[in-house]
Parts: structure tokens; sequence; C-alpha cells
């Protein structure tokens, strides 16, 4: 495998894992909005880690012991409260942690075992599909904007069907808008949530729904 396509696939991987933040971050704010009580909370878990830190340098050893064991306890009581807050507002307690994809690295594609970092099996996977073509990257030279073929696609509209009010070709011709849309804005930062993941998944989706039964 050549090195420039580990390094696309990682930064794919770098920014699908950005994009799980960020809508984790995003779920957070919205949640704080109405709820500012979690977000004292948090302020006041990482005051205690400060304060026990700085008072653990200047303590006595017998007393680190103790230092320690009551930052475990005042902690855990304010994962408590918190969680408590999460479960009355009907969320589950991982609501504000990152939806990766692939749920073993964390989508880094990098895995920890035995002390080593090894490629993940969802890495692997990818390259494997690549190295056999089995991607839908590997026909980039005939399947293109220039080879697109709008007749291809049905100009009758059929709600029942194609579950949309309009035509299979009209459908196709916004989703080729907003492709080339897309690709015209790709370096611009202010779209950087709309990327090239977001687009192909719901372009596979709308895809598969509508013309692949
Ligand atoms: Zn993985």
């Amino acid at each position: 495998m050549n090195n420039s396509l580990l390094k696309q696939l990682l930064t794919e991987y770098n920014a699908k894992r950005n994009i799980a933040i960020d809508e984790a971050e995003e779920r957070k704010a919205k949640l704080l909005e109405v709820n500012p009580k979690i977000s004292e909370i948090d302020k006041e878990l990482s005051k205690i880690s400060i304060d026990t830190s700085r008072n653990i340098i200047n303590a006595k050893p017998e007393e680190k012991t103790k230092l320690l064991a009551d930052l475990k306890k005042k902690s855990n009581n304010l994962i408590k409260e918190k969680n408590f807050i999460i479960k009355e507002l009907f969320k589950s307690t991982d609501y504000f942690e990152p939806n990766f994809e692939c749920k073993m690295c964390k989508d880094t594609g990098f895995v920890q075992k035995n002390g080593k970092s090894e490629i993940c099996s969802c890495l692997k996977q990818k390259i494997y599909d690549i190295a056999y073509n089995k991607s839908n990257m590997g026909n980039l030279e005939f399947e293109n904007f220039g080879t697109f073929n709008i007749r291809l696609f049905s100009d009758k509209e059929n709600k029942e069907k194609y579950k949309s009010d309009i035509s299979p070709r009209e459908n196709m011709n916004l989703l080729r808008e907003k492709a080339n849309n897309f690709i015209q804005n790709f370096d611009d930062p202010r779209r950087k949530k709309f990327n090239f993941f977001r687009w192909n998944w719901a372009w596979k989706n709308v895809f598969n729904k509508l013309y692949c039964k």
C-alpha cells in the first residue's frame, strides 16, 4: 500500500473524528443552555482536581493518600449528581460523548494492544476495500461528473415508489447541483461541517433508498 493512500485515509479519519467531537459539543452546548447546573458541576470537577494536585505537591507523604481519597469521593458524588440530571432530562449518560463510527479506535484508525499501537480492523478493511477496488471510489476515471448521464434517471414522478414529490431525474439534478456546490466550496472553512463524509453518506443513502430496490 502506498503512503499517500494511508495519508488520505488518515485525513478522512481525522475529519470524521472531528465531526463526531463537534456534534457532541453541540449537543452539550444545547443541553447546557437549558440546564446550566451541569456546567457548574463540570467547573467544580476541574476545580477540585486542580486544588488537589496543588495541595498534593505541598503535602506530607502520609497526607497524600487522604487527599486522593477525598478527591475520588468528591468527584464520584459530582459525577453521580451530573448523571442524575442528564437522566432526568431523558438522555443517556453517554449523550455528551462523541458518536464515533468505530467504537474500538474512536475513529483514529489505531488501537492499543499490549502497549503497542496497531492499525484498527476498520482501517484494515478500508485499505483492503481500496486495494481490491471494492470501494465506491475505485472507478473515478469512468464514474465522474463528466460521464454522469442524467437521462438514466426517470423523469416520471411516482410518489409511492420513490417516496418523493419529484421525479428521480429532478432529484438527481438537485443532488448534482449540491455536489457541485460542495466541490466549489471544499476549501471554505465555514463549510467544514458539510464535508465529504457527510455528503458521501447522504448521497449513498438517498441513492440506495430511491433507485436500488
Ligand atoms: Zn476502528
